[in-house]
This record gives structure tokens, C-alpha cells and sequence, in this order.
């Protein structure tokens, strides 16, 4: 199967060659771990999951590599005031280390109710100094650092293919991005590889380095975590769209001039944003929505996940309410179909009729042209409204739900079904009885299982995760 995707390097449509037959190899930018990640960000992990799940369904195996950023302070070159990580640690009387690993396992706990699958490495970027200051050493040894105020810089003036991946000229990246201003430095884009004057004050997360005693700048990890898991050159590197211009600018620069290898990563690969009205959803700016929120309101995860793949990666996707609600009622809808299939007969994939298989090419094609999402969607529903016998669709669906991840064959659990509505009755008479204490702990436990409750005018009715 040929797969296409849009290369951000050269901004074109290019057929997927592998460097290894047969394999594919890719690293994700991951999470910052001073708060919860937003339903933008979500977007983002959704789009990568989605890609990670069309190379396996294309033929490959596929190395899914993702960092952790559990530094507080590598969230961006101009960071001011205090660290994010520290700011967190002490509006809640915790260590950073609690705080790193609390919204590490919270992000976890989000990835999975929507059905992105767990990269195949993930590395924290704590546990791998020894790695990152490998790497300044090297670039220190082949005259691309200098040293200014107790900082180690990486000198773009001596890397000339700067900025190639932003397709901008030296003068356009100088008039067009935000950068840090920093007396000492030579060239306004240069970038710190290694501070020893904490831009932050009491800084906790403090590591002993050749050039005294300090922490890592914000693209080092990176590079040197994704070059240990991949190789000194792999295939695909992706992030949200907001990381052309800096974050993967630097990483190229100081990963091609250590290794000497060019081009570093074959295919970038880039998600644009989850918008809302006031624009772009951001972790610093707050106010921003959580998956717990939409919880809050009604919603499944995997609704959240299906409103995602209405939209192409490669465009805005605008959040609403409404927009989330019109998802939730197609996706509901869908299951129910699906719900009626009589399920005891799959046909075998080779047994498929020539229209089924149509489907499945034409499914498999929208997939591989770049990820179309809608198109793949669209697929799903004909196959799902159409007339093949239901051992077929059975057959197809579960192949399409390799890439889509929406669970579409989850069967229903009649046993546990009835378990619910017990504690659901139980529920209904301890609130009579006001006892609200014993009602809450029934939701909370219901909630442990996967099961969702809505209180209305009608009733109570249940939702599952
Ligand atoms: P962060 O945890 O802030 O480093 O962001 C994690 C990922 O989410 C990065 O790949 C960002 O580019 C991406 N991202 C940030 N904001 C948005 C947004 N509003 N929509 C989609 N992706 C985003
Ligand atoms: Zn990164």
C-alpha cells in the first residue's frame, strides 16, 4: 500500500520510503508535566496515534518514541518569572517530582480512555542527562557552542542551513519569530544548550555537567532522546504545528551539526491547532478545557475522539459544545447500528466479497492519502448503512478499527449491565433517604468501572467511558 503523507520539510505531499524495509521509526514531542494536558493538545496525541496506527496498517512495524518533558522550565526559550513545575510544586505543598509524576500518570489516564495506543518508548527527559550532555560535548568539541554568562549557546551562525525546515530566510525568521532577549548572546536565534544561571530562582531540578552545575535547554532533550531510541538519522518526527519555527528548527540544527549526517529526519510531520473562539487553546494562558471537563459535561472520551477525526490534521479544527454534541449523537448512533450486527459469523478476510473489499480499498486509500480522517469516516458509515451481510461487516469493521481506534466492536457485558442497574436502584433510594454521602460514593465507583451517570427529568441514565 502506498502511503503519502505531507512532508513539512519542502511542504509537499511525499511517498513514505522507509530507511529500513519494512520499518518505520518516529518520535513524538510529549507532554509537559506541570498540568493537565488540554483537549488541544489531545488533538495533537490523536493525530499522532492515528499516524502511528496507518504505518502499522500499511505494513510496518513501527517504533513510536515520546518524550516527557519533566523539566519545569523547558517549556520555551523566553520563559520569565518562575518555573512552571516549581509554581505548581508550591501552590500544592508538593515535591517536583510528585507534580512530574502525578500529570504524568494523568496524562496516561487520558491517552487511554481515548484510545491512543502507548508509544512504544517513552523517556523521560530527567532520565536522560548523561545523554543530553553527550551531546553538547559533541557539539562543544566541533566549535558549534560558546560560552556567555555561565550559559552554554548553540551558535546558528556556524550551522548554515538554519531554519530550512520553516522555509524561511534568515531575515524573515529574525523579523518573525518571539525570542528571548539575551544580551549575550551573539545571533538573536542562538539557543542555550546548558544553563548554569538559572533564569528561575530556589531552581530544585539541578544536575553536575562539565560546565558546572545546572540544567538543560529546551530542545536538548529531543534530540538526544530520540537519536538514542532511533538512530543518528530515522524517518518521521511530529508535533503540533507551533513547533516548526523554534523547538524542531533547533532540534535539527544541533542534531545535524553533532552527527554531521543531514537530513536528520526524513519526513516532518505536523498537527494543526484545536481552535476556540479566542484562538489557539494554551496550556499558559488557562482556562483551558481538560478531558475531565467534558466528562463533566455528558461526554465520552471516544466522543472526543471522533469529533477529532471530523476534521483533517492539516487544518483547524474549531472546538464547541455544539460541535462536540453533533459527534456524540453520530457516534452514538453508529454503535447502535453496529450494537444490532449479528456478530457469531465473521467472514474470514479472504472469504471477502468483491464489494466488501471495495470498501476496504477504498478506506485503505483515503488512509494513506496523508491521513484523511473524513474521507475514512465516510468509508465507515457506508460500509455500516450499507447492505453487505452482516458476517462481512463484522469482518471489515474490526479491520477499519485498527486505524480508527473507536472501539467499534466493544460488545455489551449483560452481566455487568445488570450490576449497574442495581447500584443505579440503590443509588436512587439513598438519595430519597438523603443519604448523599452513600449516593456519591456510588457514582465514584461506577465511574471506577467505566460507567458514566447522567441525572435528568426522565431518570438517571448511564453512559460507558
Ligand atoms: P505541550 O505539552 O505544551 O508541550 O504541548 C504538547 C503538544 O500539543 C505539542 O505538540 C503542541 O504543539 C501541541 N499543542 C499545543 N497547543 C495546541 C492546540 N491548541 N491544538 C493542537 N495542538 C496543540
Ligand atoms: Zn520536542
Amino acid at each position: 500500500m502506498e502511503l503519502k503523507l505531507y512532508n513539512s520539510r519542502g511542504r509537499r505531499l511525499e511517498t513514505f520510503i522507509p530507511r529500513e524495509n519494512g520499518k518505520a521509526g518516529m518520535y513524538a514531542c510529549g507532554p509537559t508535566v506541570y498540568n493537565y494536558a488540554h483537549i488541544g493538545n489531545l488533538r495533537t496525541y490523536i493525530f499522532e496515534d492515528i499516524l502511528r496506527r496507518t504505518l502499522a496498517y500499511a505494513g510496518y512495524e513501527v517504533t513510536h518514541v515520546m518524550n516527557i518533558t519533566d523539566v519545569g522550565h523547558l517549556t520555551d526559550d523566553a520563559d520569565e518569572g518562575e518555573d512552571k513545575m516549581q509554581k505548581s510544586a508550591r501552590e500544592t505543598g508538593r515535591s517536583v517530582w510528585d507534580i512530574a509524576a502525578m500529570y504524568t500518570d494523568a496524562f496516561f489516564r487520558d491517552t487511554d480512555r481515548l484510545g491512543i495506543l502507548r508509544p512504544t518508548v517513552v523517556c523521560k527527559a530527567t532520565g536522560h542527562i548523561e545523554e543530553m550532555l553527550a551531546l553538547v560535548s559533541r557539539l562543544e568539541a566541533k566549535g558549534f557552542t560558546y560560552e556567555a554568562g555561565g550559559n552554554i549557546y548553540f551558535s546558528i551562525d556556524k550551522f548554515p542551513d538554519y531554519g530550512k525546515l520553516a522555509l524561511l530566510d534568515r531575515q524573515e525568521l529574525m523579523a518573525g519569530a518571539r525570542i528571548e532577549v539575551d544580551e549575550a548572546k551573539r545571533n538573536p536565534h542562538d539557543f542555550v544548550l546548558w544553563f548554569t544561571k538559572s533564569k528561575f530562582e530556589n531552581q530544585t531540578m539541578l544536575w553536575d555537567s562539565p560546565w558546572g552545575r545546572g540544567y538543560p535547554g529546551w530542545h536538548l532533550e529531543c534530540s538526544a532522546m530520540s537519536m538514542k531510541y532511533l538512530g543518528e538519522q530515522f524517518d518521521i518526527h511530529c508535533g503540533g504545528i507551533d513547533h516548526i519555527p523554534v523547538h524542531h528548527t533547533n532540534e535539527i540544527a544541533q542534531s545535524e551539526a553533532a552527527t554531521g549526517k543531514s537530513p536528520w529526519v526524513t519526513y516532518w510531520l505536523h498537527g494543526e491547532f484545536l481552535i476556540v473562539d479566542r484562538g489557539k487553546m494554551s496550556k499558559s494562558k488557562g482556562g483551558f478545557l481538560t478531558l475531565d471537563k467534558l466528562m463533566e459535561e455528558g461526554f465520552v472520551p471516544l466522543d472526543y475522539r471522533y469529533f477529532c477525526l471530523g476534521g483533517h490534521y492539516r487544518s483547524q479544527l474549531k472546538f464547541s459544545f455544539d460541535g462536540l454534541a453533533s459527534a456524540a449523537s453520530a457516534r452514538g448512533n453508529l454503535m447502535e447500528r453496529i450494537a444490532r450486527f449479528d456478530r457469531s459469523a465473521p467472514v474470514p478476510r479472504e472469504s471477502l466479497s468483491a464489494e466488501a473489499l471495495g470498501l476496504v480499498k477504498d478506506f485503505g486509500e483515503h488512509v494513506c492519502d496523508n491521513l484523511n480522517m473524513p474521507k475514512a469516516l465516510a468509508d465507515l458509515w457506508t460500509l455500516v448503512k450499507g447492505g453487505l451481510p452482516d458476517g462481512e461487516k463484522i469482518t471489515v469493521l474490526a479491520e477499519m478499527d485498527t486505524v480508527l481506534g473507536l472501539d467499534l466492536l466493544k460488545t455489551q457485558d449483560t452481566n455487568l449491565d445488570a450490576d449497574i442497574e442495581k447500584l443505579i436502584e440503590e443509588r436512587l433510594q439513598a438519595r430519597k433517604e438523603k443519604d448523599f454521602a452513600r449516593a456519591d460514593e456510588i457514582r465514584v465507583q461506577l465511574k471506577e468501572r467505566g460507567i458514566l451517570l447522567e441525572d435528568g427529568p426522565s431518570g438517571t441514565r448511564w453512559k460507558r467511558l
